[in-house]
């Protein structure tokens, strides 16, 4: 069992408010995503959790028990690093072992555990050699390896896979949840990547600016953003946030471009007395059309990004541009007779000044 709940968790680094009263209860075997953009503080919360950093307020428990003054080596948790961390002047065996050595485990046990280990990470081949004749990879296997091999209540990964290729990185990201679902590690991910966030997480947590923007499972967080920022960070490719008027049940997004909401929707915009808003079209919102289909809106292609399975389309619609997910192949870049129609039971609405949804 490893329950790990924070509490108005908080970091400040003299001035910088780095976290803001973070709360967040973590299951037993979860796997939580911390997301968000450079700064957001999401490296200081996981540093914070792992004792690497003191916090300034609130608390962290872990399995009923307050760890703000535990020690990091006495907090049960394993850390990864994006640089891996290793200690260049030992072998991969020596470095998997080095934990277990300093808490005097049997030679015995850490012999067992290095070999169990090393083949589950397949690094077995190089336990003779130093860091350095290691490529980026095997280098975070060896890494990842030290890690499980201490059997820890909680894993902590501060974006692991940042310095692999992109190939790398998405097989790297698969086995690391492969493993984490087959041990049934509690878990801490950080990443900058939303697409990483989006496969890995049983949830994300959102965060900007210290503070956290929305908790849940990845496809609660795709299909209701609670803010505008939200909907544009999580989505591949990124919402369309377009500037739009409200007038009585319609919804204006400037020279010609009027949007009927349907009834629920429309009362629930007017209820928030809402006037200027943001329109936050999915690519699969955006629907192209036969040219002369009623309700569709002339577009023009003005570029084409082939995905392999599907493209994206950037088309232009009354001055305002819009992507659109479309079959390979179906358009190319300034194709006339297109139209195209939004689907307003689905489209996000957004309030400007703050950016919450509305609907
Ligand atoms: P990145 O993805 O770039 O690592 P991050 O979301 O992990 O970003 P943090 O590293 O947690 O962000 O930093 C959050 C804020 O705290 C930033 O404004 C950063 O400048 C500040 N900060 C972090 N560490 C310190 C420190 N030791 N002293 C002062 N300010 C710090």
């Amino acid at each position: 069992m490893a329950r790990l709940i924070l509490q108005q968790v908080a970091k400040r680094f003299g001035e910088v408010e780095a976290v803001r009263a973070v709360d967040l209860d973590v299951s037993d075997g979860e796997f939580v995503v911390l997301v968000g953009p450079s700064g957001c503080g999401k490296s200081t919360l996981l540093r914070v959790v792992a004792g690497l950093e003191d916090i300034s307020a609130g608390s962290i428990i872990l399995d009923g028990r307050n760890l703000n003054d535990v020690a990091p080596r006495d907090r049960d948790m394993a850390m990864v690093f994006q640089d891996y961390a290793l200690y260049p002047q030992m072998t991969v065996a020596e470095n998997l072992a080095f934990a277990l050595k300093m808490r005097g485990r049997p030679a015995a046990e850490i012999h067992e555990k290095v070999a169990r280990i090393s083949e589950m990470l397949e690094i077995g081949a190089f336990l003779q050699r130093k860091p350095k004749a290691l490529s980026g990879g095997q280098r975070q296997r060896v890494a990842l390896g030290r890690a499980l091999i201490r059997d820890p209540k909680l894993f902590l990964f501060d974006e692991p896979l940042s310095n692999l290729d992109a190939k790398l990185r998405v097989s790297m990201r698969m086995e690391i949840r492969k493993l984490q679902i087959a041990l049934g590690t509690t878990s801490l991910y950080v990443t900058h990547d939303q697409i990483e966030a989006m496969t890995m997480a049983d949830r994300i947590v959102v965060m900007r600016g210290g503070a956290v923007q929305q908790i849940g499972s990845p496809a609660e967080i795709y299909r209701s953003p609670a803010n505008a920022f939200v909907g544009a960070f999580i989505g591949t490719p990124p919402m369309s946030l377009l500037p739009a008027e409200v007038q009585g049940r319609d919804v204006v997004l400037g020279q010609g471009l009027v949007l009927s909401l349907p009834d629920g929707r429309a009362d629930a915009i007017a209820r928030a007395g809402a006037t200027r808003v943001q329109v936050g079209l999915r690519a699969e919102h955006v629907r192209l059309v036969a040219a002369g289909t009623a309700g569709a809106l002339p577009v023009t292609p003005v570029l084409v990004e082939d995905h392999g399975a599907d493209s994206v389309a950037v088309l232009r619609i009354a001055g305002h541009e819009v992507l659109a997910r479309v079959p390979t192949g179906s358009v190319h870049v300034g194709q006339a007779g297109l139209a195209a129609t939004l689907d307003t039971a689905a489209l996000h609405l957004f309030d400007t000044d703050e950016g919450h949804v509305l609907v």
